[in-house]
């Protein structure tokens, strides 16, 4: 899972790329990446470990000069967390540059790099979008974006790729439109972007989403676009809406905000918490469906729990250790607002419940009588493969736990999910059309063979 930013057609395309990319943090916090390419077509990359913020030096600024940009924040899917898997990638082949910045999960991807590797490629990073840049390399056509197309074809699973190859930027969306990609403008410049809150801090204009399928290019003889991958069923990802984009952006066009604060509104209608004094949400990805909840059932909605927000999304550390200890410096509950009240605490999802867990004991030691959790997304049961880091089946505790084993292991009065009819009549444009197989179980595709071999990313 990450956040891609371009630029095309604008002298300060880096400088504007290094902005979209902090829009985009709440993507990826693992590492963040701009290439660069200038007027004389040379391409320049800086990438770093950690923040957008931590990432880019001045002096560093200062090199990624040119009006061509693209961007990357990651956290990783596939592969470690290692900055030989920061991105964008940048190849330099046969006295021309070939660089990608990729939003997504590959589901055949150790087929693809074990074809490659019989055929001789030897790979930098155990990335598996590394294969796409082979492949581009490789692949022929009487145009940039048809080698694009060439390259993709075979490739199976969730991608949005920005691609620079020497002065054109090709732009292309899966066929099943899993992951959010839209164009806007700025001036005569053209601006891609994961979501939309990216377009708005550089002052661009949305003109429309990449289509699912689509393939866009643009340089200096206009812009090109072509539908060459066969079409497929639509799957957006349906998580997109319940936790991961931001509140202030339009993604698969519609408002987060909004679809979340219908989901909380549903949530109210099929899970009510009669008797129940106040409403506070998980913050901040839950702030807009706790407060549909509150509109819907007329309970006040309190700011109860407040977040430190120099701690990164739990959910997004990598590992076990790094998650355990930032549940407790992250959150404090307002005494105040809880003590002695039969409370409602809504948070968009609960994945391992470590967080949940936490949390419930911290509202508890406030003086909360009654804790009633309620959560505005369908139990997580499954993994997801298509570009989520979700985990092992055996880490999901909704998985691994009936419902009132779960209320126990949790300590709460009560637990009330959002069921999966009720999540996509949320949806900006109904129900149709998303994915929610790791609410589910049912996968749009044929899942990797050998799942684990892909989240090591080793590929070998
Ligand atoms: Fe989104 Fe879940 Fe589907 Fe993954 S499996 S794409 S997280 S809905």
């Amino acid at each position: 899972m990450c956040g891609i930013f371009g630029v095309y057609g604008h002298q300060e395309a880096a400088a504007l790329t290094q902005l979209g990319l902090y829009s985009l943090q709440h993507r990826g916090q693992e590492s963040a990446g701009i290439v660069a390419v200038d007027d004389d077509g040379r391409a320049r990359v800086s990438r770093a470990m950690g923040l957008v913020s931590e990432g880019f030096e001045d002096a560093e600024m200062d090199v990624l000069q040119g009006p061509i940009a693209i961007g990357h924040t990651r956290y990783s899917t596939a592969g470690a967390s290692a900055i030989e898997n920061a991105q964008p990638i940048l190849a330099r082949v046969r006295r021309s540059h070939i660089a990608l910045a990729h939003n997504g999960n590959l589901t055949n991807a150790v087929e693809l790099r074990r074809d490659l590797e019989d055929d001789g490629a030897i790979f930098s990073s155990t990335m598996d979008s590394e294969a796409i840049v082979h492949r581009i390399a490789r692949a022929t056509g009487d145009s940039p974006e048809a080698r694009v197309a060439s390259a993709l074809q075979g490739v199976e699973g969730a991608y949005c790729l920005l691609v620079v190859l020497d002065e054109t930027v090709v732009v292309a969306r899966d066929p099943h439109g899993w992951r959010p990609l839209v164009m806007g403008r700025l001036g005569e410049s053209y601006v891609f972007a994961s979501e939309t809150c990216a377009l708005d801090i550089v002052g661009a204009t949305v003109e429309r989403e990449i289509l699912p399928g689509e393939i866009v290019a643009v340089d200096a003889q206009g812009v090109r676009s072509i539908q060459p991958l066969a079409a497929a069923p639509i799957n957006r990802c349906v998580f997109e809406h319940v936790y991961f984009a931001r509140p202030d952006s339009k993604v698969f066009g519609g408002s987060v905000d909004r679809s979340r604060r219908a989901l909380g509104r549903k949530l109210a209608i099929e899970q009510p918490a009669p008797g129940a004094e106040v409403v506070f949400a998980v913050p901040d990805s839950s702030n807009s469906a706790a407060l549909g909840f509150a509109e819907e059932s007329g309970i006040p909605y309190e700011l109860a729990l407040i977040r430190n927000h120099y701690v990164g999304r739990t959910f997004i550390q990598p590992t076990q250790a790094g998650r355990d200890a930032k549940v407790k410096v992250k959150y404090n509950p307002v005494r105040e607002l809880l003590e002695g009240k039969s409370v409602v605490m809504v948070d968009d999802s609960i994945v391992r419940g470590t967080t949940t867990r936490g949390l419930v004991s911290l509202v508890r030691a406030a003086g909360a009588r009654e804790v009633h959790m309620r959560v505005s997304s369908a139990p997580i049961i499954s993994s997801c493969y298509y570009g989520i880091d979700t985990p092992h089946r055996g880490e999901l505790i909704a998985a691994q736990m009936s419902h009132a084993e779960l209320v126990r292991h949790l300590g709460v009065d009560s637990l009330g999910y959002l069921s999966i009819d009720g999540m996509l009549s949320a949806m900006p444009s109904g129900p149709d059309g998303y994915c929610h197989a790791c609410f589910s179980g049912r996968y749009p595709t044929p899942i990797p063979a050998d799942p684990e071999l892909l989240r090591a990313g080793s590929a070998a």
